[in-house]
C-alpha cells in the first residue's frame, strides 16, 4: 500500500469529540504492549505516528488518524491494564464501548494479539462482544519475528482455534520488524473499506 499522507487529528474523550463521520474508520484495539502503537506506525510508514508507550496502559483516550484523505485509523486504549488503577480500568468500558457499539463509520476493528501468548479471557471477551455486535473483526497476531516459522504457524493455528467462530477471517501473522503481513493485512482494511 502506497502511503501519500498520514496525520495526527484528534484525541477524543467523548463521541462529541470524534470527527464527522464521512470516511471509513478501522479500529486498532489490544491489550497493552502487544505492539499496537508499533504496528499503526508500520502500516503508515510514520515512525512516530502512533506514540509507542513506556507504561503500559498509558494512553486511556481515542486517538484518530486521517490516512491517504480516505480512511481513518482509530487507536483505541490498551485493555487488560495489570497497573492502572481500578477507577482507570472502568473508564475503558463506557468510553470504547460507546465507539465500538454506536460508530456508523466503523469498518473493520484489527484485534492486535502478541503471537507468543494463548488467548487470554478479555481477548475471547471482546471477540464475543464485537460478535454480539455484528462488527467485522480481522485478529493479527504480532511480533511473529519473535518464533520460527514454524513456531509461527503453530501458534496462528492454536490462536485460531482458540478464538473460535464460525466464517471469523484466519489470523494475519505481522511483524513490524521485518514488515512481515502488512501487505495482507492493508488488503483486508481495503476491502472492508471498500465494503461498509
Ligand atoms: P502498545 O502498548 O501496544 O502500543 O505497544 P508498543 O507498540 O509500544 O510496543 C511494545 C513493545 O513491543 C516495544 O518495545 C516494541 O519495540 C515491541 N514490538 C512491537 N512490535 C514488535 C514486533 O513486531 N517485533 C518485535 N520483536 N518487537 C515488537
Amino acid at each position: 500500500m502506497k502511503i501519500r499522507s498520514a496525520e495526527f487529528v484528534k484525541t477524543a474523550l467523548l463521541p462529541a469529540h470524534y470527527p464527522p463521520p464521512q470516511f471509513p474508520e478501522i479500529a486498532f484495539a489490544g491489550r497493552s504492549n502487544v505492539g499496537k502503537s508499533t504496528l499503526i506506525n508500520t502500516l503508515a510508514n510514520r515512525g512516530n505516528l502512533a506514540k509507542t508507550s513506556r507504561m503500559p496502559g498509558r494512553t486511556q483516550a481515542i486517538n484518530f488518524f486521517w490516512v491517504n484523505e480516505e480512511l481513518f485509523f482509530v487507536d483505541l486504549p490498551g485493555y487488560g491494564f495489570a497497573r492502572v488503577p481500578e477507577k482507570v480500568r472502568q473508564s475503558w468500558g463506557p468510553m470504547v464501548e460507546a465507539y465500538l457499539a454506536g460508530r456508523e463509520n466503523l469498518a473493520l476493528i484489527v484485534l492486535i494479539l502478541d503471537i507468543r501468548r494463548e488467548l487470554r479471557d478479555d481477548d475471547r471477551n471482546f471477540l464475543l462482544w464485537m460478535e454480539e455486535k455484528g462488527r467485522p473483526c480481522q485478529l493479527v497476531l504480532t511480533k511473529a519475528d519473535k518464533l520460527s516459522r514454524r513456531q509461527a504457524l503453530a501458534s496462528q493455528r492454536l490462536i485460531e482455534a482458540q478464538a473460535g467462530g464460525a466464517g471469523r477471517r484466519e489470523p494475519i501473522l505481522f511483524s513490524s520488524r521485518t514488515r512481515q503481513g502488512r501487505e495482507l493485512l492493508w488488503r483486508a482494511i481495503e476491502e472492508a473499506a471498500r465494503t461498509l
